[in-house]
């Protein structure tokens, strides 16, 4: 046998690692100094009641011989697939049952999406970037080229028609800028994809943050998407769902190329290669779109967002410059004083024991900024808050 050599070229991801090693020695040097995390992307708050009293009822039915359940549907249960259609249809977006796909969350979707596409492709990818677009990309040995997110751009890259390129990554609201697209500035993507027959995969992970009507929840509020765009959510973020696992994938079956249909082949990967998310964690799922279910989710949401606010506020007194925060959980500061990204974290660190995430991780781009997140308490949030006032107004 031989191995695919492509591994080879993945880049080692030494961030997180890095940090906990930085963390952890720092505190076996100071055990009396409290360290606070923000820099974790995961939520903090547990499932929501609605989703919980989802579960019980169904491991109920799992117990019972008329109600159990064995292999449900691969692409997923008709019951959770017309709740996400009914959730589209609320922003004016027409799907049917059958172009979405439950799946276990969005990061797999995303890494088994590019089985679709032939392997010559070449791949746009904004820098700074979430790395699982990157990765999977070099697993596979494509070539992979990047649109510059910057301060000048407001980390918002747009289309370069002197540039060609097949698949085409857009994450909005952005992991780790927090910046997200207008409809506006999204159509013009659109028209770029459409033009050069390129595909967007569209991850949508953070819609749910989403609050101004100009902003797009879904790629496919823009015209003209449906012919070149999957989008990728997940109820991670929206439901607190990221150790419970389960997300979604919409393919239109307008999508097609040479003869075949990306919608069509995805129900043949899928069943070919996944067996659907379990029936409990699907039942969970529906629940989300229940009214009590989207109170709920709705109050967890404003929890994290009055966290992000407070980032947000603190930077704006402080006179820092920073995108995200608004539509988003995630704050992407520039780093004062000119400091580099794993500069900022040592000094942020050392002096207020605060914990955030160097920019640099995530890409070129990302070198000079930094990341800090409102998925944390908001009694942490308050106190890192106050610490690093005190110790930028210095
Ligand atoms: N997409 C982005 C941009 C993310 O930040 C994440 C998780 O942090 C994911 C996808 C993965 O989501 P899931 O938990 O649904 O796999």
């Amino acid at each position: 046998m031989n191995l695919n050599k492509n591994y080879a070229n993945v880049n080692d991801s030494y961030l997180f690692s890095t940090i906990a090693k930085k963390v952890a020695a720092y505190s076996a040097d100071h055990p009396e100094k409290k360290v606070l995390r923000l820099g974790i992307g995961d939520v903090t708050l547990p499932l929501a009641p609605a989703v919980i009293e989802a579960l019980h009822s169904a491991v109920d039915e799992m117990a019972k011989k008329e109600t159990f359940r064995g292999y449900g549907p691969e692409q997923g249960y008709d019951f959770l697939r017309d709740s996400i259609a009914a959730y589209y249809k609320e922003r004016g977006v027409e799907l049917d049952g059958d172009e979405i796909f439950v799946s276990d969350g969005a990061k797999s979707d995303l890494g088994n999406i590019i089985d679709l596409f032939s392997q010559d492709n070449v791949v746009l990818v904004p820098d700074p970037v979430y790395p699982v677009y990157v990765d999977t990309n070099v697993m596979a040995g494509r070539k992979i080229i990047y649109s510059d997110a910057t301060e000048a751009n407001g980390f918002l890259p747009m289309p370069d028609y002197s540039v060609d390129a097949d698949i085409i990554y857009i994450c909005s609201p952005n992991n780790p800028t927090g910046a997200a697209y207008t409809k506006a500035q999204l159509k013009e993507w659109v028209d770029y994809a459409n033009k050069k027959g390129a595909v967007i995969l569209y991850d949508a992970a953070y819609e749910c943050f989403i609050k101004d009507d100009e902003l797009a929840k879904s790629i496919y509020q823009v015209e003209g998407a449906k012919t070149c765009a999957i989008e990728f959510c997940s109820f991670s973020k929206m439901a607190g769902f990221t150790g419970t696992r389960c997300g979604y994938t919409v393919v239109p079956k307008s999508i097609t190329k040479g003869g075949l249909s990306a919608n069509k082949m995805w129900l043949r990967r899928q069943t070919t290669k996944f067996n659907g998310v379990p029936y409990i964690v699907q039942r969970a799922a529906a629940a989300v779109f229940t009214p009590e279910g989207r109170k709920q989710i709705a109050e967890n949401l404003a929890y994290y967002e009055e966290n992000a606010k407070l980032i947000a506020n603190t930077l704006k007194e402080l006179g820092v410059w920073f995108t995200g925060g608004e539509h988003s959980p995630y704050i992407w500061l520039k780093c004062p004083g000119g400091m580099g990204s794993w500069e900022f974290f040592d000094y942020l660190l050392e002096n207020a024991q605060v914990v955030g995430t160097p920019g640099a991780g995530f890409g070129v781009n990302g070198e000079g900024f930094f990341r800090l997140t409102a998925f944390g308490s908001k009694e942490v949030t308050k106190e890192a808050m106050e610490r690093i006032k005190n110790l930028l107004s210095k």
